[in-house]
């Protein structure tokens, strides 16, 4: 997608730290990071938001799901708790529109998030 500053990281026009990329999902540092791991994955294929996941297919979906858990193992995050979070809409503070999860550990979470 044109003008999309994911596609653009995706497709390695914009530079990134990447954390894991197979064909369907890129997982890279959030650039202004909110936690000591603070990750961003993304599916290749742009989507809006969560409001269009369908449009992703269940196996892509199913592989996001497996990379949080396999990205919990492998940055012990579990122990300690960590949280995803995928803010959509601007009231939710949505900033990019391409779906997003954000991957955040290492640090204590309050509750309600503001
Ligand atoms: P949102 O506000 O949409 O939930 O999250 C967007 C996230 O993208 C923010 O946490 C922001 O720091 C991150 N971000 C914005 N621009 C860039 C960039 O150019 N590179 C990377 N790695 N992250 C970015
Ligand atoms: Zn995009």
């Amino acid at each position: 997608m044109e003008n999309c500053l994911f596609c653009k990281i995706i497709n390695k026009e914009i530079d990134s730290s990447i954390v894991y990329e197979t064909d369907n999902v890129l997982v890279f540092k959030d650039i202004n990071p909110k936690a000591p791991v603070h990750f961003l994955m993304v599916p290749k294929k742009h989507v809006k938001s969560i409001m269009e996941i369908e449009e992703l297919g269940y196996d892509t979906i199913k592989e996001m799901m497996d990379m949080v858990v396999k990205i919990a193992k492998n940055y012990e995050l579990s122990k300690d708790g960590f949280r995803i979070v995928t803010n959509t809409g601007i009231g939710a503070g949505q900033s990019v529109e391409h779906l997003h999860f954000h991957i955040m550990g290492k640090r204590k979470f309050g509750w309600p998030p503001g």
